[in-house]
């Protein structure tokens, strides 16, 4: 089995964080060194490390946290503006914490989506 983050912590409540929605498949908590005003990290309760590691088993799980996401951009005051949600997968992607997360963003314009690579 792939190795723990601090984020199964997080889950457990065994470390202190900021815990807006928990239910049986995710939890949702505000993102340590936020980007924008809003800045919510929405997880999986089980251990995913990435993308790449999800299954037809995974599917409820990854369903409610777009569902989450919508609920609380709503309650964030966010959703009539826009945000954006954003998940990295692996070294390309950039993904800095091993077990999958959807950022969702708002409260400002996020800007544009990708500084495009010269070669694209
Ligand atoms: P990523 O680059 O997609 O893996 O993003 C990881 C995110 O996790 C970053 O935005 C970090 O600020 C955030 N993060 C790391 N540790 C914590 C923590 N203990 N509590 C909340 N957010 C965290």
């Amino acid at each position: 089995m792939a190795t723990e983050t601090i984020f199964s912590k997080i889950i457990r409540k065994e470390i202190p964080s900021d815990i807006l929605y928990q239910d049986e498949l995710v939890t949702a908590f505000t993102d340590i060194n936020p980007a924008l005003p809003t800045h919510i990290l929405i997880v999986p309760n089980e251990h995913i490390p990435t993308s790449s590691d999800v299954t037809a088993a995974h599917e409820a799980a990854m369903g409610r946290m777009h569902t989450v996401a919508r609920k609380l951009a709503e309650q964030a005051g966010i959703a009539k503006d826009g945000y954006r949600l954003i998940i990295n997968c692996g070294e390309h992607g950039r993904q800095e914490v091993m077990h999958i997360h959807m950022h969702l963003l708002g409260g400002a314009d996020v800007g544009p989506m990708l500084v495009r690579q010269k070669a694209v």
